[in-house]
């Protein structure tokens, strides 16, 4: 297996210095012998409420420094298995959100083309409607596996179709997931009217409101994904605002009540089984987060997402 595509060795270069791309990750653009690419999409261009998530990408390349190789809860050094490296930021065109995705969608080919698990950086939620339709072009439609407060299934706002707010209607409607494959998880807050609860349903998605999480253990929770995604491929998408504020202040629509960052990512490493082709994480906001503590916990949901990958290459199905 080649050597190139590894993390700088912190035991040789301390973990403060250098230049922060993921992990330190090396910055390149070839897709050839690479296992995942790390993309930041610095857009926050469909941002309802506070906006800065364009400078997400950023923060958690930097702390995600601090991440060492071995991951010993799953008993895996990720990069003896699988090859990775940091693609750099896509080109967006800041407050033109359908010019900005489709400069995304376009630089997504590529990389999908070649076999490479995209890991894109948010950006606000919008970002993931065109990944969705890059990865429809090459796998067609596929399952979603969707963590969030939010269900982002609205029809528009301010008459408007395109923001954080409805990517995934737009997703069902553009025939770009599986809804009856694919789960939204973490759902709860104030919501502009008691018909919206019903809307992901209608849609078809499986849903697990926070109240009906916090009644199950974590063994469960990652059962009920495992039985409604199945063999199906599968695109993880990760909003930070799924982890409680008091965890993750820093992003543009904190809900109260939600979960620890300890079972946040006891769920992701229960997922090791699942055919994963794609992977997001949304919505931090690095101006709210002045302990840098969302973008660490990002870095880690992150690290947990690849260690769980190169454990499937270890054990094949
Ligand atoms: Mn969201
Ligand atoms: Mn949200």
């Amino acid at each position: 297996m080649t050597e190139q595509f590894k993390p700088v060795d912190p035991l040789v270069s301390p973990r403060f210095s250098g230049i922060k791309t993921f992990m330190r990750l090396p910055h390149v653009t070839t897709v050839h012998n690479v296992d995942f690419a790390i993309i930041g999409i610095p857009s926050d261009a469909g941002a309802s409420f506070r906006t800065g998530q364009r400078a997400g990408a950023a923060a958690i390349r930097h702390v995600s420094a601090l991440l060492r190789h071995h991951n010993p809860i799953l008993g895996i050094s990720p990069f003896d298995y699988i090859n990775g490296i940091d693609y750099g930021d896509l080109p967006v065109i800041p407050g033109y959100i359908e010019e900005t995705n489709d400069k995304i969608e376009e630089s997504l080919h590529p990389i999908l083309d070649a076999g490479v698990i995209p890991i894109s950086l948010g950006g606000d939620h919008g970002i993931t409607l065109p990944e969705l339709r890059a990865v429809s072009q090459k796998y067609g439609p596929v399952a979603l596996l969707h963590f969030d407060s939010h269900s982002d299934t609205e029809d528009q706002y301010f008459g408007k179709p395109h923001n954080h707010g409805t990517p995934f209607r737009r997703a069902v409607e553009e025939n770009l997931i599986l809804p009856k494959k694919s789960i939204q998880l973490g759902l709860r807050g104030s919501i502009y009217s008691p018909d919206h609860l019903l809307t992901p349903k209608q849609l078809g998605f499986e849903i697990l409101t926070a109240e009906e999480m916090h009644e199950m253990t974590i063994s469960q929770i990652i059962d009920t994904i495992r039985t409604q995604i199945g063999e199906t491929r599968v695109f993880l998408t990760f909003d930070i605002d799924f982890v409680d504020p008091a965890y993750a202040p820093g992003t543009g629509t904190p809900e109260v009540g939600g979960f620890t960052s300890r079972d946040t990512l006891k769920i992701i490493r229960g997922l090791k089984d699942l055919q994963f082709i794609g992977f997001d994480l949304v919505e931090v906001l690095p101006a709210y987060d002045p302990t840098q503590i969302t973008a660490l916990l990002a870095a880690n949901i992150i690290y947990e997402f690849i260690s769980i990958i190169a454990a499937k290459k270890r054990t094949p199905a």
